[in-house]
């Protein structure tokens, strides 16, 4: 799969505050990427280092195969990254046609990108009649006039209300879903888990996990368990393949899988080896805990 951007151990610290550190991925051609983190974990100072309006501390990164200078590199780069400024008493149509003749981008590609974000209808509304989520899906028409081979967005839904957020996230789908590569910054866990195929959590700067979002949601899940030895259960546990990692908590283990295994079976499992429990839950952790897990601990 070819690789759209690379990044290597990027640092940045504004005086004391080390606002990215360490961090390290990969965009793949044609995947939707979240860089998921509560506010000030680094997301919008990331998004400036690679679009090369952030001076980065230490660090590397490089767009597409490297032989292009970042200049040349970035004009097949979409972005968004601040609230949507256009010429108010101009049209929707007026202001994008301002953009190709400034970009050198013939005329067509207007009604074309209007056409995605569901602006078409509108292009001869004046943009100050807009709501905010109209404005955003101009800037969204406006970044893909070039055609781009990513769109990158700072929390795109920001402000918007409940419709404004839906039509955004159904465009950035749809926008996907013709081929182009996204990466998307964003708070909201459920944005990210509705949108992306890939995740990057940061917090405070560095990097929690990292790969496909599907591999952060199907978590198999953990059990409780309580037997009269717990030495005896640990150590049975320990020979099973499903198992991967054993804590030890008040009396209980909790017991992390790595693979599927039900509650009937890991109890057939310990009868056959003579264990009788007298405790089994078997809990998964939701997406919203595990974030929080991710994020909140120390
Ligand atoms: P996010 O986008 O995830 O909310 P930011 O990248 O904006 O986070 O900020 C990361 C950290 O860097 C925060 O502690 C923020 O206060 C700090 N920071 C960001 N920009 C500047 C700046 N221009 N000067 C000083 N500190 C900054
Ligand atoms: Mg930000």
């Amino acid at each position: 799969m070819e690789t759209i951007l690379t990044i290597e151990n990027l640092n940045k610290r504004f005086g004391s505050v080390h606002a990215v550190k360490n961090v390290s991925f990969e965009i793949k051609k044609g995947n939707v990427y979240g860089i998921l983190g509560p506010n000030g974990s680094g997301k919008s100072t990331t998004l400036g280092i690679i679009l090369n309006v952030v001076n980065r501390t230490s660090g590397d990164y490089k767009w597409f195969d490297g032989k292009m200078d970042t200049h040349h590199a970035l004009k097949k780069v979409g972005a968004i990254i601040e609230r949507p400024n256009f010429y108010p008493y101009m049209t929707a149509e007026e202001n994008l046609k301002l953009v190709c003749k400034i970009k050198g981008i013939h005329y067509d590609k207007v009604e074309e990108k209007l056409q995605v974000v569901g602006l078409l209808e509108r292009k001869d509304s004046k943009f100050r009649t807009f709501s905010l989520g109209m404005k955003q899906r101009l800037a969204i028409a406006s970044a893909l006039l070039n055609d781009p081979e990513i769109l990158i967005l700072d929390e795109p839904t920001n402000g918007l209300d409940p419709q404004g957020i839906r039509q955004i996230r159904d465009i950035i789908k749809h926008i996907a879903s013709l081929g182009t590569t996204i990466l998307l910054a964003s708070h909201l866990l459920d944005e990210v888990e509705k949108v992306c195929s890939h995740v990057v959590v940061l917090r405070k700067g560095e990097i929690l996990y990292s790969g496909s979002v599907d591999g952060i949601i199907t978590n198999e899940g953990f059990f409780e368990l309580q037997a009269n030895d717990n030495n005896q259960l640990k150590a049975t546990l320990q020979n099973h393949p499903a198992v991967e990692k054993i804590d030890d908590e008040d009396g209980k283990l909790f017991v992390y899988l790595k693979a599927p295994l039900e509650a009937a079976d890991l109890n057939r499992f310990l009868f056959q080896n003579n264990i009788s429990l007298n405790h089994l839950v078997k809990r998964k952790h939701s997406l919203e805990e595990q974030f929080l897990q991710l994020t909140n601990h120390n």
